[in-house]
């Protein structure tokens, strides 16, 4: 392998920037040719890809995005759209890939390393953390973070006015960020896809912190919930509880902004690199991810298999802190 072409493929996560610098520079560390693609599948169709010099990865580390931008390609999905973008790599003697992105650009890479044989080793880059063979993705801390300081300043107003607020995070059709993001912040109640909590016990729990005399109730709601999203179920809570001043607040996507945070910083770093070193080791069609602190090779086919579960500990602990 000498040449390693780099992309940012699906939804943006903090952190990407730095998993690329990571890549590159591993990349230049083994005396290899680094390029980028541009717009991740989309560009690589197009023919958006250019080779990188060092100044092309100074100070992206500490920044939130992608500066190879992300996309999704439709094209992608189809085997013209997947010829064009080989020919393309071709035309660069591009000989391996290293693909951050979430499940649907992992399913890309091992569909393209079957039909095509370019080895490509993906890189875990998705706030929602639902990729099995890593114990979080890149991203997830940071929109945890995110999440946890928006919910702080809400908390102030329903304090000051004894509102009851349902607050809906991001995660898909995983529950990790809410479950993170109502242990963080005392959430009165905590959504998640993953477990059905019926109406009745919502209602049931908070009349009874209103008998506790709590003076603020927050209840955290994942967006990929079975029982609708925050609005639909403050909707049907609402006459259920009318001496409750009930407002929605849908945090959406100041979630996939900002700078990355530490962990998130290390994470893709250590990633950036395993993933460089993976492919100079003959892993291909493999997911780069850490699990016990020990960076971990998965195959993608594993990876994307949606196996990871929100802890049963974690669900405990946020129902036993939240009665
Ligand atoms: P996130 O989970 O953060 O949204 P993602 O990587 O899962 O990120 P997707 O939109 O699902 O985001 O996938 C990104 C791109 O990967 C798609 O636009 C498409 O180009 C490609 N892709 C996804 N699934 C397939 C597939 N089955 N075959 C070929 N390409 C695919």
């Amino acid at each position: 392998i000498k040449r390693i072409a780099v992309l940012t493929s699906g939804g943006d996560a903090p952190g990407m920037n730095a998993a690329i610098r990571a890549a590159v520079r591993a990349g230049f560390y083994y005396n290899l040719e680094m390029f980028g693609v541009y717009r991740g599948y989309e560009g690589m169709i197009q023919n958006e890809i250019k080779k990188l010099e060092s100044k092309n990865i100074a100070h992206v580390l500490e920044r939130g995005g992608t500066f190879l931008k992300s996309a999704r390609s439709a094209e992608f999905r189809t085997e013209e759209g997947r010829k064009k973008a080989y020919d393309n790599l071709k035309k660069h003697g591009i000989d391996a890939l290293v693909v951050i992105g979430g499940d649907g650009s992992l399913t890309g890479a091992h569909l393209f390393y079957k039909e095509y044989g370019i080895p490509a080793v993906g890189v875990p880059g998705t706030i929602d953390n639902d990729l099995s063979g890593t114990d979080m993705t890149i991203g997830f801390d940071t929109a945890c973070n995110t999440a946890i300081q928006a919910i702080d300043k809400i908390r102030d107003t329903a304090t000051s006015h004894d509102r009851l607020f349902f607050v809906e995070v991001m995660g898909r059709d995983a529950g990790f960020i809410a479950i993170n993001a109502g242990i963080g912040s005392a959430a009165a109640a905590t959504l998640i896809p993953e477990k059905k909590m019926p109406i009745e016990r919502l209602i049931e729990r908070l009349k009874a912190r209103t008998k506790a005399m709590k003076t603020s109730n927050i209840v955290i709601v994942a967006e990929g919930g079975k029982s609708g999203g925050a609005a639909e179920i403050a909707e049907k809570i609402k006459k259920q509880l009318p001496y409750y001043d009930i407002k929605v607040t849908i945090l959406g996507h100041l979630q996939r902004g900002g700078a990355p945070s530490s962990l998130d910083r290390v994470l893709a770093s250590k990633l950036g690199v395993a993933a460089v070193e993976g492919l100079l080791h003959g892993k291909y069609d493999v997911m780069a991810g850490i699990i016990n602190n020990k960076i971990v090779y998965t195959p993608i086919a594993k990876a994307i298999l949606g196996e990871k579960e929100v802890d049963e500990d974690d669900f405990r602990i946020a129902k036993i802190l939240s009665t």
